[in-house]
């Protein structure tokens, strides 16, 4: 009860703002919610000879979506993430293809944790089960340039050799959680660092993504 009446006193003086426009009530107002696609899993590819098996993005990085992300990303807003990690959630519990025995987010070197202060990966996966994650099975072990920085050739190899997973995921199915996927660089690399270590398969599910090259999932190890 009284922890009740403090939230009701906290959301008094501070009441939630919409993430995007600030106006006030929910942390995604309804507004800006529309102005996501309406059909939910824009992108799903499935690649049954590779390492990733599955990929599925929730929305194509545009308008409120890609607003969104960078709002998370870039502009420190963390209350972007409750919202996107319920799409992610709901739909995770939706398709049955993404089940793993283990879930983790694209880790952040020390460093860009340090002067980040979160890593937008992991409070997006954080309405997953909890029982599921394990994040620390992969580490980022090279401080590497962002790859919005790069042009999508260098974003190809900037990640190569980044990334090292602990032997524990041996013969498991993996689920890689990041908040966007563009040439599929960062994905790749931590397949690659999975596959090292004797995973059996590597799932990968984004909020947005942007699959105009598919030729960038050939991955050969
Ligand atoms: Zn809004």
């Amino acid at each position: 009860m009284i922890q009740r009446l403090t939230q009701a006193l906290v959301d008094f003086v501070y009441p939630k703002k919409c993430c995007l426009c600030s106006c006030i009530g929910d942390a995604l107002c309804p507004d800006c919610r529309n102005g996501l696609p309406q059909d939910k899993l824009q992108i799903s590819l499935i690649l049954p000879f590779e390492i990733v098996t599955e990929v599925h993005s929730l929305f194509p990085f545009d308008g409120v979506a890609a607003d969104l992300v960078k709002a998370l990303k870039y502009g420190r807003t963390t209350a972007a993430a409750d919202p996107m990690a319920k799409y992610l959630a709901d739909h995770w519990h939706a398709d049955v293809s993404l089940a793993c025995d283990a879930i983790i987010p694209v880790p952040l070197h020390t460093s860009r944790l340090n002067s980040r202060g979160y890593n937008q990966s992991a409070l997006l996966s954080d309405q997953l089960p909890d029982q599921l994650r394990r994040d620390e099975w992969l580490r980022r072990t090279r401080a590497t340039p962002p790859q919005v920085e790069l042009s999508r050739v260098e974003r190809l190899t900037n990640l190569k050799g980044a990334f090292l997973a602990d032997p524990e995921v041996k013969g498991k199915v993996i689920l890689l959680i990041d908040d966007v996927r563009t040439s599929g660089g960062t994905v790749n690399a931590c397949a690659e660092a999975l596959k090292k270590a004797d995973a059996a398969e590597v799932k990968v599910l984004t909020f947005c993504g942007n699959h105009e090259d598919p030729d960038s999932w050939a991955v050969s190890f």
